[in-house]
């Protein structure tokens, strides 16, 4: 029998699997799945990109490159900051990673010792607690409460923050609430973290994908304190529709980047390089593709909002970015006689053939999450389906 390392025996599998392994079988038996639970974009790559990527292969840059990535690909990343939220970066503070995820898991690596604790608000993105544990760190967490739109407090915040705490996750947009973190609740933050001398993990990955009158704030260009003491995680996947290529960066203390580097040198070598010379494209070309998928998601969010909480027993804040939609179903369970929402989850699928995640993985039980990225046909007809099936239990 294998003997497996202790960290790996300690991971929780990612929640979502059960439900999608489930859909995929159902639709494979030849049933009608809508699935729900992508987190991805559903447009394709801006073809200037896939060219721009063919074409670097095709000039011979097939190659290693430096191990915190291409310097023209840092310096396009460098001008986005400056341009997009103001914040100046010298190249030496941005490392290029195989996606955002990678960016926070070396991170973590590089920066936690056994037993330091990194507080985390729920609901929380699945990666987090376990990227948290697998560098020996302890996550500490704190309910982002519902009635203060799935958001902590300063004085939250500072309830939780002990002498072994290192570090604080700010995921603006949410994943899986939508919910933005406004200036003067950054402020707020921030000031606590300045005072305990807690580290700023600034998650910005939805950064492009924000509706209606809403506007994305980075912590980190609130002051050049403030920038000192945050980490922005970013990339390409979700502004661009490039979750496939791999490529995220972390911008922070030069200290810090260069033992990220370190370690990826050791690791990954450097993100595929033709992925790299695609994300030049993604930063120096147009970015009218962007501004067409922002308003696909946001027509989708305002067709389908009205109807899904028209739903017996849903509730739903309206999200403010991000391309989820993340119910609260608890009265729906009582209505219906389900005793928690994974149950609820697991009928919806074997009887209305809809694929939902439920919130227990994102530490928020009493939800479930519904990905808009896809077509508004499927969609209208997915939350049409969840309807029926609330309705035929009451
Ligand atoms: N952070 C959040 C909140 C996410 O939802 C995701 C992807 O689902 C990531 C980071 C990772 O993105 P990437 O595809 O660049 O690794």
């Amino acid at each position: 029998e294998i003997q497996l390392a202790q960290r790996v025996k300690t991971l929780t599998p990612s929640s979502t699997l059960a439900i999608t392994a489930k859909a995929k079988e159902l639709k494979a038996q030849g049933f009608d799945v809508i699935g729900l639970g992508a987190g991805e974009p559903d447009f394709n790559t801006p073809q200037h990109i896939i060219d721009a990527a063919i074409q670097s292969m095709n000039e011979g840059h097939t190659k290693y490159t430096p191990s915190a990535g291409l310097p023209a690909l840092k310096k396009e990343i460098v001008n986005k900051f400056a341009q997009d939220q103001g914040i100046t970066y010298d190249p030496s503070e941005i490392i290029v990673t195989n996606g955002a995820k990678h960016a926070l898991y070396t991170l973590f690596q590089a920066f936690l010792n056994e037993g330091d604790e990194v507080i985390i608000p729920t609901p929380y993105w699945v990666s987090y607690p376990e990227q948290v544990k697998l560098a020996g760190g302890l996550p500490v967490y704190i309910e982002g409460k519902e009635e203060n739109d799935y958001k902590i407090t300063p004085e939250q915040l500072t309830s939780a923050i002990s002498k072994k705490t290192k570090a604080v996750i700010i995921n603006s947009p949410s994943n899986p609430t939508g919910m933005l973190y406004s200036q003067s609740e950054l402020e707020a933050i921030g000031e606590v973290c300045l005072k305990h001398e807690v580290l700023i993990i600034s998650d910005e990955i939805y950064e492009k994908l924000v509706y209606g009158n809403n506007r994305h704030v980075s912590i980190a260009g609130l002051s050049p304190e403030l920038k000192e003491q945050t980490i922005i995680i970013n990339g390409v996947s979700k502004s661009h529709s490039m979750t496939g290529w791999r490529i995220g960066y972390a911008a922070g203390n030069k200290e810090l980047i260069k033992a990220m580097t370190n370690l990826a040198s050791h690791s990954t070598s450097n993100p595929t390089t033709t992925a790299q010379y695609g994300s030049i494209a993604a930063y120096a070309g147009s970015q009218k593709m962007l501004q067409e998928m922002r308003e696909a998601f946001e027509h989708r969010l305002n067709t389908i909002y009205e109807k899904l909480i028209a739903i017996p027993g849903f509730t739903c804040l309206k999200p403010q970015g991000a391309f989820y939609l993340f119910p609260n179903v608890s009265k729906a369970c009582e209505l219906t006689g389900f005793a928690n929402v994974d149950d609820f989850s697991q009928a919806l699928l074997e009887e209305a053939m809809v694929a939902v995640i439920p919130g227990s993985g994102f530490g928020a039980p009493n939800n479930i999450r519904l990905s808009y990225a896809t077509s508004l046909e499927l969609l209208e007809e997915a939350v049409r389906r969840m309807h029926e099936f609330v309705e035929s239990k009451l």
